[in-house]
C-alpha cells in the first residue's frame, strides 16, 4: 500500500504547486499588475485552474483512492497517511463534481470582477459592478448545484470554505448569539461616552505605522525569511507554500489601528502557514484548514491578544518609542481607545463587539440572494434597509456600503460566516490555552510570545488541512462549536471597559 499512497503523492504534487502558481498570479494582481494586464492575467488564472483541474480530477487519482480504502479503513483517522487519504478525496470529489470549463468561467469572471468592483468602489458606482456580480451569483448556483442533493443551495458553499459547516448549523449558532448580542450593543451605546479614542485620531507618519507593526508582528513569530508585507487596498494573507507567505496592510495616517490591527490580523493567519507541518510539503494538508479555523487564528492574535492589556502592557513602551505622539497618553487610556465599541459602516474597521453584526447582516443577505428572494440590483437598497436595522446607521454612498468588501467580485459567497464562527472558536481556544498554561497572560506581558505560537502550533498549525472544525474543536476543547464562551469573553471584557 505504501507504494500507492507514494503514487497518489506524486499525482497530487503538481496541483499544489500549480496552486502556489496561481496564488502568487493573485498577490500580484492585488499589489503591483499595471491596470491594463487585467485580462491576459485572468486567462492566466484560467488557464492554470484548467491545469489544477486536470490533476485533481485525474481518473487515476479516483483509482487509486478506491484501491487505498481497505487501508484507510484501518489507520487512525487522527494519523497522517488517513488524513492525507481523506482530504486527497474530499478535493477530488470537489474536483470530479464540477465541470472543467465551469471552474475556469468562475475563475475568470473572478478577475475581471475584482477590477470592476475595485472601480465601482472608488467612483461610488455599483451599476458598474452588477453585470459581473449577476453574472456571478448565476456561476455560483450553477457550481452549487453539481454538489446535488442538498438540504439548501448555500450548503455546498459553506462546505467550500469550512468542510462540513451547514446552514441549520450556522443558523443555529448565530441564532443563539444574535439576542445576546444585540443587547450588548444596546447597552455599549447607551454607555457611548465611556471611551474616548480621540488618541487613536493622532496623524503618524506611515512608514513609521509600517515599521511599527512589521516589528510587532515578528516579534509574534511571524518569519520575514518566508514573507513579506505590502501595502493594498484591503488587506489580506497569500500562502505559495509554507516556505513564502505574504501579507498586506492598508494604512491612515491618522489612525494607527487600520495599519497595525491589520498587520496583526494577517500575521495570525500566516503564522498558522508558516507553521504547517513540514511533512505536509507539496500534499493537499500542506495549508491551513478551512476559513473558519483560518479567522480562529487572525482573530485570536488580532483581537484576543492584540488588544488586551498585557499585550500593551508589553508593547507600549516601544510604542512610545516610536512615536512621539504616545508619550503623554496612559497605558490604561489607550487600551480602552483600542476597545471603543461603537455601530460603524465598515465591517472590517469594526469593534469585537458590533463585528458580529455585520457578518449576520451578510450571511443572511447572500442566503437571500441565492434563494432569488434579494436580486442583485436590489443590493444597495437591501443593504442600507439592514444597516439601518441591526446597527441604526445608513451608509451614505454604496462605497461604504455594499461596496465595501471585495469577496463578493471574487466569487467568495458562503463565506462571510466564516469571520464570525473564527471569532467564536478562538474564545474556546483561549479558554483552554489558559488551563493548559495558567500563566499565559504574565507570559504576554513578558514578551514570550513563543509559548502561545508553540502551543498553536501543536494543537492547530501543524494540522494542516487534516482536521475539520468541528474536529478540532472536538480534539482542543472536548466539545462542539459553541458561542456562550465568545459571549461571555465579551460581557466581561466590555462590560469592564464601560464599567456596565
Ligand atoms: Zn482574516
Amino acid at each position: 500500500m505504501q507504494d500507492k499512497l507514494q503514487e497518489l503523492r506524486e499525482r497530487i504534487a503538481p496541483a499544489v504547486d500549480l496552486t502556489g502558481v496561481s496564488e502568487g498570479l493573485l498577490w500580484d494582481q492585488e499589489t503591483y499588475m499595471p491596470e491594463g494586464g487585467a485580462e491576459a492575467r485572468a486567462d492566466q488564472l484560467a488557464t492554470i485552474e484548467e491545469l489544477i483541474h486536470r490533476y485533481m480530477a485525474d481518473e487515476a487519482v479516483g483509482r487509486l483512492l478506491e484501491e487505498l480504502e481497505p487501508y484507510e479503513a484501518e489507520l487512525d483517522p487522527g494519523s497522517d497517511e488517513a488524513g492525507l487519504i481523506r482530504v486527497t478525496r474530499r478535493e477530488h470529489r470537489r474536483r470530479v463534481s464540477v465541470p472543467a470549463k465551469l471552474d475556469a468561467e468562475i475563475q475568470r469572471t473572478a478577475a475581471l470582477g475584482t477590477v470592476a468592483w475595485r472601480e465601482a468602489r472608488q467612483r461610488n458606482d455599483f451599476e458598474h459592478f452588477r453585470p459581473l456580480l449577476e453574472k456571478m451569483v448565476d456561476l455560483r448556483l450553477q457550481w452549487a448545484e453539481c454538489f446535488k442533493p442538498y438540504d439548501d443551495v448555500y450548503d455546498p458553499l459553506l462546505d467550500y470554505y469550512e468542510p462540513g459547516l451547514t446552514y441549520p448549523q450556522v443558523r443555529a449558532v448565530f441564532d443563539g448569539l444574535k439576542p445576546p448580542l444585540v443587547e450588548l450593543v444596546q447597552a455599549l451605546v447607551e454607555n457611548r461616552g465611556a471611551v474616548d479614542d480621540s488618541v487613536l485620531r493622532r496623524p503618524l507618519d506611515p512608514d513609521r505605522q509600517i515599521a511599527f507593526s512589521r516589528e510587532v508582528v515578528e516579534k509574534l513569530g511571524y518569519d520575514f525569511n518566508r514573507g513579506r508585507l505590502d501595502l493594498t487596498a484591503h488587506p489580506f494573507t497569500i500562502s505559495f507554500a509554507r516556505l513564502d507567505v505574504r501579507i498586506t496592510t492598508r494604512v491612515q495616517p491618522d489612525f494607527l489601528p487600520t495599519c497595525l490591527m491589520s498587520v496583526i490580523h494577517e500575521g495570525g493567519h500566516a503564522l498558522y502557514e508558516q507553521n504547517v507541518a513540514p511533512e505536509y510539503y507539496r500534499t493537499v494538508l500542506g495549508t491551513g484548514g478551512g476559513m473558519a479555523i483560518h479567522e480562529s487564528q487572525s482573530r485570536f492574535y488580532e483581537n484576543v491578544l492584540g488588544r488586551s492589556r498585557p499585550f500593551w502592557r508589553y508593547f507600549f513602551p516601544a510604542l512610545q518609542e516610536t512615536f512621539p505622539a504616545f508619550r503623554d497618553v496612559e497605558l490604561e487610556t489607550f487600551y480602552r481607545a483600542l476597545n471603543k465599541s461603537e455601530p460603524s459602516l465598515i465591517r472590517t474597521e469594526a469593534d469585537e463587539v458590533t463585528y458580529g453584526l455585520h457578518i449576520m447582516l451578510r450571511f443572511e443577505l447572500e442566503h437571500d440572494l441565492l434563494h432569488g428572494r434579494v436580486r442583485v440590483a436590489d443590493l444597495p437598497e437591501e443593504w442600507n434597509a439592514r444597516m439601518e436595522a441591526y446597527l441604526g446607521l445608513i451608509p451614505p454612498t454604496d462605497s461604504a456600503g455594499v461596496l465595501q468588501d471585495i469577496h463578493w467580485s471574487q466569487g467568495y459567497l458562503g463565506y462571510f460566516p466564516d469571520y464570525l464562527l473564527g471569532s467564536i472558536f478562538a474564545v474556546q481556544l483561549w479558554d483552554a490555552m489558559r488551563r493548559d498554561m495558567p500563566d499565559v497572560e504574565a507570559r504576554v506581558e513578558a514578551g514570550q510570545f513563543g509559548d502561545i505560537l508553540g502551543w498553536l502550533r501543536e494543537k492547530v498549525h501543524r494540522h494542516g488541512t487534516k482536521f475539520t472544525l468541528p474536529e478540532l474543536a472536538e480534539r482542543i476543547t472536548g466539545g462542539p462549536l459553541d458561542w456562550q464562551p465568545y459571549m461571555v469573553y465579551l460581557k466581561a471584557k466590555f462590560g469592564e471597559v464601560y464599567g456596565l
